[in-house]
């Protein structure tokens, strides 16, 4: 048997490895190294692909994240609602630049931010909402845009887990995840569902007055060569990680079919069984499986992690500590016991190996074993 491993990049690379050689070769050969034709052509590439205005490439997905806040021009001491169960860079971008987290419990079903939750912390400091497409579903993007209208809120989607992803609203209608709300951040890293060969990010929006902002956040505040209008960053997704992107994105929607199958062979070996929860899926998104987290029922997750690594099955828990339990976020208006949904998956949640390349004998493999111990 191959390997298991929780993403298996090489396995991806080899099958598509000369034009990818050949992308990044060119960029090379004609040291267009950064703001090349490749940036430009994979930015074309994927306006297309989500059927969203402006893509504006970035360094990272955090820095997404963050240059999405400063083209809205949030200001010190506005309040922003997020979940309690995501990665860090979305409240970290929120405390660096001075705003003010404040977190909601999620949904115990998709783990999403819990729009009845959203409703009940906003203040009149209150300037906007940042759901996390979190594990590769959408957050209930209609009810959080209806609150969001009702109060005049930004919507800020952080899609670094999602890209792909289908919302569908109650009239049918259907948008990708990123392209709903007013501004999306997106990660590029290596292990995301469009990965690149380093760092990568990009911000997605509709808006174009805010795209033009944006565009002048992540190059230094500049409007014209070296006069300064604003506090900027430097922020670029260079051409080499473009060009690895513009190849891989016309793999993606093969790249989700088969991140779905593997899930559906996860879903009928674990069906029904009383310790082992499969995620749901949400008929108002498509799933498009960044991770596969059971969510464990009367049984100790942490051994069974350890009983996976004797095996040499990886399992990751995503995410072991919520967001007001971190260290550095600790804060005097939350304590233990707040987010009683997000402390409850945090003990209790496992994502086992998932991307493109898992074959059957694997996923036998690693759904007997799994098997194995919650029926001993
Ligand atoms: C990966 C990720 C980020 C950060 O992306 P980087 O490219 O690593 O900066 C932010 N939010 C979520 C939910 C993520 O999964």
């Amino acid at each position: 048997m191959k390997e298991i491993r929780m993403v298996d990049l090489k396995g991806q690379y080899d099958k598509i490895k000369p034009e990818i050689d050949k992308a990044i070769q060119e960029v090379i050969e004609t040291t267009t190294f950064i703001n090349g034709p490749a940036v430009r052509d994979f930015q074309s590439d994927l306006e297309k692909y989500l059927d969203v205005k402006h893509v504006i490439p970035c360094a990272n997905g955090t820095d997404a994240l963050q240059v999405a806040m400063m083209g809205l021009d949030l200001k010190p001491g506005d309040e922003i609602i997020t979940t309690s169960f995501t990665f860090i860079a979305t409240a970290e971008v929120i405390a660096l630049l001075g705003l003010t987290p404040v977190l909601v419990d999620v949904d115990e079903k998709t783990f999403n931010i819990d729009p009845e939750a959203i409703r009940k912390a906003i203040t009149p400091k209150t300037r906007a909402i940042v759901p996390v497409h979190i594990f590769g579903q959408c957050a209930d993007m209609e009810k959080i845009e209806k609150i969001a209208k009702e109060h005049n809120l930004y919507v800020i989607e952080d899609t670094c887990q999602a890209i792909g992803a289908d919302y569908i609203f109650s009239d049918g209608t259907r948008k990708k995840a990123g392209t709903i709300g007013d501004v999306s951040g997106m990660s590029f890293f290596p292990s995301k569902n469009l990965g690149c060969y380093g760092d990568g990010g990009a911000i997605f929006t509709n808006d174009d007055k805010l795209a033009q902002q944006m565009r002048i956040v992540v190059n230094h505040g500049m409007v014209v060569r070296y006069y300064h209008d604003y506090v900027g960053v430097n922020s670029r997704l260079d051409s080499i990680q473009a060009a690895v992107l513009k190849v891989k994105l016309q793999y993606l929607d093969e790249y989700i079919k088969a991140r779905q199958d593997a899930a559906d062979y996860y879903d009928a070996a674990f069906a029904n069984h009383p310790k082992l929860v499969t995620p749901f899926r949400d008929p108002k998104s498509t799933h498009v499986f960044h991770q596969y987290t059971l969510v464990t029922k009367d049984l100790d997750r942490d051994e069974l992690q350890k009983f996976l690594t004797t095996k040499n099955i990886p399992a990751m828990v995503y995410y072991p500590v919520p967001m007001h339990m971190q260290k550095a976020y600790q804060d005097p208006r939350y304590k233990e016991g707040d987010f009683p949904v997000t402390e409850k998956l945090s003990k209790s949640v496992i994502s086992l190996p998932m991307h493109t390349e898992m074959d059957e004998e694997q996923l036998k493999f690693i759904t007997s074993s799994i098997l194995e111990f919650a029926n001993r």
